[in-house]
């Protein structure tokens, strides 16, 4: 019989980190992160300029990704070099902010999967971190958003990538839980991006031969969900060959189409296919073979394996390596962070900050920007419920995560132009019709499930009418110029002129917002220690710290001003009491001038009349003064009973910090405080007003205790009280007597 575990740990049993699952290693199955026992030792021979042998297999043993990979993916003019470097002596390149970005570059180019996993499983955290800040290819980071949702809800989708747009990713995947949907969402999504912002490119991932259908015809700027996978077995099942891919690849670029493929740990071991290998060694593979096929760049870092990965000892960090292998053969790294790896907000955070921090050229390859249940790729590692703390994370540390806060006002704008313009598109291209109601039901949704419905029959049929008719990004923009929708016509347009440019397929390359290219090429990272690389230009800056939640002492002032009121009125300077029933009420120098609401929202007047009730319920009579000359309540308390014909005085601050004092007592002791003014009822000061009148009696009541709460009460009202201290501080004047107020 099994003793049932002790409460302590049913308990911690029952915490978000025990919804994840965590995977014994076992390499026989690929479940190893960073190195199997399979992996194969690192070697390299070139007879003739050819390779002979890679990675401690034969030409003729070579299955197709060895092939592939041996005639296009290592740069032969200095594997040798490369190849001769200790595996630790190359690992300080990657960190040492005085070796040029460049130099690694140079050097990881001649080497093999085997030899780059073995020199990245090296670097330990805050190496990978400083790795990924040197070696990136863009200077700025960017990120990249899904927009998605369950009904496919044309309306709703464009409303989101307005929404998207203005929160500022530069990327936006849309996707389909219906794949004949595919036109109707990449249309809706495209006149959503374009009216939220200018530059910004969009994406469906749906099956390969449809997507490139719409990105021929305009309708998607970018492609990303070509996969390639770190075993031929695996490769094979899903009918594809590294020779199909790099087909696919250059039809996308030989249309101007931005393009990058998707690798990531965890795909050959849901597949049973790793060949007993590491995680780390097969995505070496991919990276390696993404490089060899032309690609720009790869989305990696697990991504739909991230939470396999996650599941084993060290698989976090394996995570963050696939990137910076990604980075070091100079493509653009699209660096996961989308799945969600775990239920724990704690263990998701702590997979997404060290890249935050070190910043990548899409720090999430999926940032869900819609509701959780909306994201039709699963829901990412953050969603519309992160944005906020993103934002937060952001101005916490003074890094750019791509994003910025939209105003209320510009979000509500945003979504009402997104939705105006669709319907006016479906209209005029004989898409489809909708009412009002479902215009204004979408700007005002959080998600799908706000919607009335959707009719699914519609999306269809929109869908094939697109397809069918061979509509474009001309037709789409024709048609918002023509129903008046100018600036999101010239930003369709905008996007089709820069395909025939060409210039966004150079690495890592996205427009800003006056369309101009930031790339490997225009925008490079030249981090070489303290004092260099990327730093937000002050208007940046100044985005990444204006959070919409950020208040000041002005902020405070026009909300306490909104509660001004006239009862408490100066009737004379204040005197002192004869009468040993008589308590005093000592106020703050900002009660009636400056503070008229207190931290718990109870206004300061309602508060004074609880507790002259509870004085009053014991029989005692009750003066108000307001202390002028010390903002300190122990001060104001004593100040109070010093005045008091019975000795007994309440302090009661702006804030709603009150305490009962006595005359003979030092100033920094007390009788009773109520601290905790967030979290004080109006049935609170009743009490602590009943129990002045107690010990103006002699009586020693039962002191009322302050309510306890584990919430983080300081951190959510730290801010306030900064700002009615110093609004009671212009009050104060140490020169000047206590005055008596009239209560009315
Ligand atoms: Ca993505």
């Amino acid at each position: 019989m099994v003793d049932e575990p002790v409460g302590r740990i049913r308990f911690m049993d029952e915490q978000r980190v025990n919804l994840d699952g965590f995977a014994r290693e076992d390499p026989a199955l690929g479940l190893v992160a960073l190195h199997s026992p399979a992996d194969p030792e690192p070697s390299l021979r070139v007879v003739d300029g050819v390779v002979v042998e890679l990675d401690g297999k034969a030409r003729d043993a070579f299955d197709t990704i060895d092939s592939y990979v041996a005639a296009h993916g290592i740069d032969l003019s200095v594997a040798e070099e490369a190849m001769a470097l200790g595996e630790v002596v190359a690992a300080r390149l990657f960190v040492d902010p005085a070796v040029p970005r460049g130099e690694v570059i140079r050097l990881v180019a001649g080497m093999t999967p085997a030899k780059l996993a073995r020199v990245v499983m090296l670097l330990r955290p805050p190496e990978l971190m400083m790795a990924m800040t040197k070696l990136r290819a863009r200077r700025t980071p960017s990120n990249q958003a899904h927009v998605t949702n369950l009904l496919d809800d044309p309306l709703l989708l464009a409303a989101d990538a307005a929404t998207a747009a203005a929160y500022g990713f530069r990327e936006l995947e849309t996707t389909v839980p219906v794949l004949a949907d595919a036109p109707s969402n990449a249309v809706a999504v495209t006149i959503g991006a374009a009216v939220g912002a200018p530059g910004v490119l969009v994406q469906c991932a749906v099956e390969e031969a449809m997507e490139l259908e719409m990105g021929l015809r305009g309708l998607v700027s970018y492609a990303e969900t070509v996969s390639l996978y770190g075993t031929e077995s695996v490769f094979v099942d899903g009918d594809d060959t590294p020779w199909s891919k790099a087909l696919l690849t250059s039809g996308y670029a030989s249309r101007g189409i931005k393009m990058r493929v998707s690798s990531g740990a965890g795909a050959e071991v849901l597949m049973a296919g790793a060949e007993g290998r590491s995680m780390l060694y097969l995505e070496s593979r991919c990276v390696s073979l993404a490089r060899a096929i032309g690609a720009q760049g790869v989305q990696n870092g697990g991504i739909d394996g991230a939470s396999v990965a996650a599941s084993v000892p060290r698989g976090v960090r394996e995570l963050m390596a696939e990137n910076v292998m990604v980075m070091a053969r100079n493509l653009e790294s699209c660096s996961g962070n989308d799945a969600l790896m775990s239920e724990s907000h704690v263990r998701r955070t702590s997979r997404t900050l060290p890249i935050l921090l070190a910043g990548s050229d899409y720090i999430c390859s999926g940032f869900g920007s819609v509701r959780r249940y909306d994201n039709m790729f699963g829901p990412s590692n953050w969603n519309a419920e992160d944005i906020d703390d993103w934002l937060a994370l952001q101005r916490d540390w003074g890094v750019d995560g791509g994003l910025r806060t939209a105003s209320a006002d510009t979000v509500r704008d945003l979504r009402r132009q997104a939705v105006e313009a669709v319907r006016d598109v479906y209209r005029a291209l004989g898409l489809g019709d909708f009412t009002d109601e479902q215009l204004a039901a979408a700007v005002d949704a959080a998600g799908s499930m706000d919607l009335a419905g959707t009719d699914a029959l519609a999306v269809l049929a929109a869908a094939q009418t697109i397809r069918g008719a061979g509509l474009t990004a001309l037709d789409v923009a024709r048609a918002l110029h023509e129903t008046g929708h100018d600036e999101a016509a010239r930003r369709v347009l905008d996007m089709a002129v820069a395909r025939v440019h060409g210039d966004h397929l150079q690495t890592a390359a996205i427009f800003d917002e006056d369309m101009r290219v930031l790339s490997l090429v225009t925008d490079p990272n030249e981090y070489a220690g303290p004092g260099t690389g990327y730093e937000p230009a002050p208007r940046r800056q100044a985005e990444i710290d204006d959070i919409r939640q950020a208040r000041g002492v002005a902020d405070l002032r026009r909300t306490q001003a909104a509660d001004r009121t006239d009862k408490l009125q100066k009737t004379g300077n204040a005197g002192f009491g004869t009468d040993p029933r008589e308590v005093v009420i000592g106020v703050s120098p900002g009660v009636g001038r400056t503070v008229w609401r207190t931290l718990s929202g109870l206004l300061v007047q309602d508060v004074l009349q609880e507790l002259l009730d509870g004085l009053e319920e014991e029989g005692c009579l009750a003066r108000i003064v307001r202390v002028n000359s010390t903002i300190d309540l122990g001060m104001v308390g004593l100040t109070a009973a010093r005045l008091a014909g019975s000795g007994i005085g309440i302090g009661l601050q702006g804030k709603g910090t009150a305490l009962i004092h006595r005359r003979d007592l030092p100033p920094l002791a007390n009788l009773e405080l109520y601290s905790m003014a967030p979290t004080l009822t109006a049935e609170m000061y009743r009490a602590l007003g009943a129990n002045a009148g107690r010990h103006a009696k002699g009586a020693t009541p039962v002191p009322v205790r302050n309510p306890y709460t584990e919430e983080a009460i300081e951190a959510r009202y730290h801010t306030s009280v900064i700002a009615l201290v110093a609004l009671e501080r212009d009050c104060a004047d140490p020169e000047a007597a206590p005055e008596e107020l009239s209560f009315r």
